[in-house]
């Protein structure tokens, strides 16, 4: 899935390159399937879109083992049904997923336009709902990012908009010849994102669509796409579902291990579970930044212990000491480097906050600073207040420093 989306933002930006390219295919259709395998081509050996991508960049989930996107187990209903029409021969030729930001609707295209494309569709994961085996041969080539008969359209640049040239080729290439599968599909995502000529742009393929051409779109503020556009749509709200699936999934997510910070998540986030997790991550990297901040204090005599301790309360007091007893002891090997190789932190290797806070202790004592923090951490009783803990714990930080100053000074 990773592998998909960096072929298909290449190819997005070749056509952004290159503007009278649209121009060029229109002429000569046959060279958009050219373009295409060109451009996934090259994706693989730029090394600016070979970096990995973090974690909910491009799904909001990790794939499955297969490389293919998982099915998010609150829209299981969504796919049963879409199937079934499927099945029924009245799957639409262009369908229009809306729903809350986060509920999911860029997971869920993406696995139903791998189901769609899939030779021998099995069982995913139980309630009579066929996904994409990971097996055959169109499933490597999608895991792969090659398969000829899918394209991805999203927002780029700095603007985040869809522009009107690269609508314009997708929609060329819908219109070819599909092969093994019969069925050529086009997703776009965010598709409230396109200008008004981009989204007008998409309304010839809407009213004449080729024969096996799917189109997918994707959308959370309805409101922002023509009203054409909207009309010429099968549309499909999906909605977050009962909250306890959500919950579970969420559980299941990496830096998510308490049901009551996943319920908290949640309740924040009107129940869209993706978004629930953008929140997390979120969060973190502020509590982070916090911690950074306090540390610093404490070490550099910035700020009172009272004002430090206050700039804390809203956090787990576990997280804190965790973290205190972490940069404890890489403060004792950062102290360790430093004075073997007797330079003063100027390691790109470390962080600039330890490299500074480093030299303020002696190795030892970092080290029982660390086992002082962890025997903290072990024998937390809910019977002392954060607040009194943690002043404590300071409050010996700060006549740790002072000693160890003194002693310096004997010494000069
Ligand atoms: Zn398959």
């Amino acid at each position: 899935m990773r592998r998909w989306r960096r072929c298909t933002t290449a190819w997005a930006r070749t056509t952004t390159r290159c503007p009278d390219r649209a121009t060029a295919l229109r002429r000569s259709p046959g060279s958009a399937e050219r373009l295409l395998a060109m451009a996934g081509g090259r994706s693989s050996d730029n090394a600016a879109e070979a970096r990995p991508l973090p974690f909910n960049d491009a799904f909001g989930m990790p794939p499955r083992a297969s490389g293919l996107a998982a099915l998010p187990p609150w829209l299981v209903d969504d796919a049963r049904r879409l199937l079934q029409r499927e099945l029924d021969d009245r799957f639409p030729h262009a369908l229009l997923l809306t729903g809350v930001d986060g509920v999911g609707k860029r997971a869920f295209a993406a696995w139903l336009a791998e189901a769609l494309l899939c030779l021998e569709r099995v069982d995913a994961g139980g309630a009579d709902v066929l996904g994409a085996c990971g097996q055959c041969a169109a499933c490597h080539q999608l895991a792969a990012g090659t398969h000829p008969d899918l394209a991805l359209l999203a927002p780029e640049g700095r603007s985040e908009t869809i522009r009107i040239d690269a609508v314009r080729v997708l929609m060329e290439w819908l219109q070819l010849t599909p092969g093994a599968q019969s069925r050529r599909v086009a997703l776009v995502t965010a598709a409230d994102r396109m200008n008004r000529n981009a989204a007008n742009s998409l309304l010839k393929t809407l009213e004449e669509p080729a024969e096996g051409a799917v189109l997918i779109l994707t959308a959370s503020q309805l409101g922002r796409l023509p009203a054409t556009v909207r009309s010429r749509c099968q549309r499909m709200l999906l909605r977050p579902g009962e909250g306890r699936v959500a919950r579970d999934w969420l559980l299941a997510q990496p830096g998510i291990d308490e049901a009551a910070l996943a319920e908290h998540l949640l309740e924040a986030c009107a129940d869209a579970p993706f978004a629930a997790i953008r929140r997390s991550a979120r969060d973190a990297l502020a509590n982070f930044s916090l911690l950074q901040e306090a540390w610093l204090d404490l070490f550099l005599h910035r700020r009172s212990i009272g004002r430090i301790v206050s700039a804390l309360t809203d956090l787990p007091r576990e997280e804190i000491l965790r973290q205190f007893a972490a940069w404890s002891a890489q403060a004792a090997r950062v102290s360790l480097l430093q004075e073997q190789s007797g330079a003063s932190g100027a390691n790109p290797a470390v962080d600039s906050f330890l490299a500074e806070t480093a030299p303020i202790l002696e190795i030892e004592h970092w080290f029982s600073l660390h086992q002082q923090i962890l025997e903290l951490h072990r024998t937390d009783s809910v019977s002392f207040r954060t607040q009194t803990v943690l002043e404590g714990l300071f409050a010996d930080i700060r006549s740790g420093i002072q000693t160890r100053q003194a002693s310096r000074q004997a010494a000069t």
